[in-house]
């Protein structure tokens, strides 16, 4: 049985699609709203979404967001309208593994959550970074710096959390300034500087607490001026393979 929650308001689109996808054999809940389809989806263990961009009670970009943190890792089939390119990138960036702009043909709508059900998604690739004692799992979030003391869990804001994974995925490359505002707001233009630096001291400041308690360098989130931020290993790393 493949278990499917199907998020969208326009009842009568919401009613076919059911109906069509039943008759493909697929089990099919559907949710009204934003919030309702929240806690379905955090309430079951479905095996795939359907999530149009615009919503009551929230939006797509939000709840797509809001799964992914809450640890739901199954593909995501975004709705939007015809031609909004913008939706689409923030969609996908926001997690959605596809997108399918209405009004669409039904066979096409099975064509891709099939593809979709096929693939391994991409946020089901659940991985860990790592550099030095620094340890994400990707999935969760979770951050954690290995040391002598022990293990000390970095509370981080989902900001800290999102320009530390990108850090971390640079591997000691750095990051533009640019390139960290698209990443992890993903409006670049809408960002202030202000807003970046409170999210780096923020981060820096998470690391430096977690130093203390685990008794281990930490790597760096440093500046490279003029140009952007990387992440340095520090010096006392402890043993953890730094490949991530
Ligand atoms: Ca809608």
């Amino acid at each position: 049985m493949t278990w499917i929650l199907l998020i969208e308001d326009e009842a009568r689109l919401a009613a076919s699609v059911k109906r069509g996808l039943e008759e493909e054999g697929f089990t099919v809940d559907v949710a009204g709203d934003a919030a309702e389809g929240e806690r379905r989806a955090l309430a079951h263990g479905y095996d795939a979404f359907i999530i149009d961009w615009r919503l009551p009670k929230g939006d797509g970009k939000t709840l797509i967001e809001r799964l992914r943190s809450a640890g739901r890792r199954a593909p995501v089939l975004m709705l939007t309208a015809l031609g909004d390119v913008e939706h689409r990138v923030t969609g996908l960036q926001a997690g959605a593994d596809d997108y399918l702009a209405k009004p669409f043909a039904f066979e096409e709508l099975v064509a891709r959550l099939r593809a979709l059900l096929r693939r391994p998604p991409l946020h089901q690739q659940a991985q860990s970074l790592q550099a030095g004692g620094l340890e994400m799992d990707t999935e969760s979030r979770r951050v954690t710096l290995h040391g002598p003391g022990g293990a000390a869990l970095l509370n981080l804001r989902p900001k800290e959390a999102a320009l530390l994974e990108h850090l971390l995925r640079a591997r000691g490359r750095v990051l533009s300034r640019d390139v960290i505002a698209e990443r992890v707001w993903g409006e670049a233009p809408y960002v202030t500087d202000n807003a970046l630096d409170v999210t780096v001291s923020g981060l820096r400041q998470r690391l430096a607490e977690a130093v203390q308690e685990a008794g281990v360098a930490a790597p760096e989130v440093e500046t490279v001026r003029g140009v952007g931020y990387r992440l340095r290993a520090g010096e006392a790393a402890a043993p953890n393979r730094s490949e991530g």
